[in-house]
């Protein structure tokens, strides 16, 4: 989708957002699939309800960018605008035992950031690409733990009000990758509250934890992560690994040969060929055990 109209475009200048035409997704996504598309790049929290506001009533769709690390995009030309937010300076404040994180930030450099101010208890998710928003709104988790655990407060757009707000931690649920929030919230920070540890116990903890990526995922290949969420009491991965899947493929997209349940592009794979593989790897798990993988891949368009 392309925006022309000169009331917008001034519309946008206004609001301190950049406007950047014809933007690949497959640039902007771990996977490296996906069409493309006018990305607006919002400098300030406070023009989210202007904004929302000038794109709804010239009926412009819109989707929310984080770090695009659990993401497949459809292919071509994309018939929404996708937003993103541009981090402030600094994007992370410490206060004590508090961190508070602007959504933009990087999950990994925060992780790192705070460990270095002996704030620990997110070695988990040293590892797991993408922004803090990112990590918030799929509750992202890893190795026992999950952001969930230790959000005192967000700052969020909330679309049905239209307007900002601030959202304790009791009045959000957090779930194996799933949270509260309604599917057109926007987080735009976060306050986390962090265990005191030292530094070099933090770091033990991350030591670990890297170690035990590197051995069980395809790190340096194009991938979102896990592609199905794990079934009550049952691994994703090991389902698809039993069945001999692993190195399945459909064109470029292949099931990985180390983790099953991550699906890589090993070329120049389109959303089709993912979604066809997605398919077929979910049908063989249904016939085989009788259980329907949900996606924990989140699909625009695909
Ligand atoms: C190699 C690899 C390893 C991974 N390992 C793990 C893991 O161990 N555990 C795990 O949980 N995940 C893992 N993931 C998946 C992914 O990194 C996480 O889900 C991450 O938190 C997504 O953040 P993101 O900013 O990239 O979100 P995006 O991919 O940009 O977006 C994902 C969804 O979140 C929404 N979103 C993003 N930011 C915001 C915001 N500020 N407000 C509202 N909605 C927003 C988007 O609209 C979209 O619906 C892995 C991915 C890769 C590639």
């Amino acid at each position: 989708m392309r925006i022309s109209d000169p009331k917008i475009v001034a519309g946008l200048a206004t609001l301190d957002v950049e406007l950047r035409h014809g933007t690949s997704l497959a640039e902007l996504t771990s996977l490296g699939i996906g069409g493309t598309t006018d990305l607006l790049r919002i400098n300030k929290h406070e023009s989210i309800p202007s904004l929302l506001r000038l794109l709804d009533e010239n009926h412009v769709p819109h989707k929310f960018l984080g770090g695009g690390s659990n993401l497949l995009v459809g292919d071509g030309d994309l018939p929404w605008v996708v937003l993103q937010l541009v981090s402030p300076e600094p994007d992370i404040v410490l206060e004590g035992k508090l961190a508070h994180v602007d959504a933009s930030a990087d999950l990994g450099r925060t992780v790192t950031f705070c460990a270095k101010h002996d704030l620990g208890g997110m070695e988990g998710l040293i590892g797991v690409p993408g922004t803090v928003g990112g990590a918030l709104r799929m509750n992202a988790g890893a190795y026992g733990m999950q952001i969930g655990t230790y959000v005192r407060e967000v700052k969020v757009y909330r679309a049905a009000q239209r307007k900002i707000e601030i959202l304790r931690g009791h009045q959000i649920s957090f779930e194996y990758r799933h949270t509260s929030f309604a599917p057109d919230d926007m987080m735009l920070a976060v306050t986390l509250e962090l265990p005191s540890k030292p530094f070099k116990e933090i770091l033990e903890g991350i030591r670990i934890c890297n170690e035990k990526r590197r051995s069980s995922q395809p790190l340096g290949q194009k991938s979102a992560g896990c592609i199905f969420k794990n079934p009550p009491g049952a691994s994703a991965g090991r389902m698809i690994d039993e069945l001999g899947l692993k190195g399945l493929t459909v064109g470029d997209a292949r099931v990985n040969d180390r983790h099953a349940n991550f699906f890589v592009n090993a070329g120049k794979a389109s959303a089709k060929d993912m979604l066809a593989l997605i398919a077929d790897v979910r049908e063989r798990v249904h016939k085989a055990y009788g259980v329907e993988l949900e996606n924990e891949v989140v699909l625009w368009n695909a």
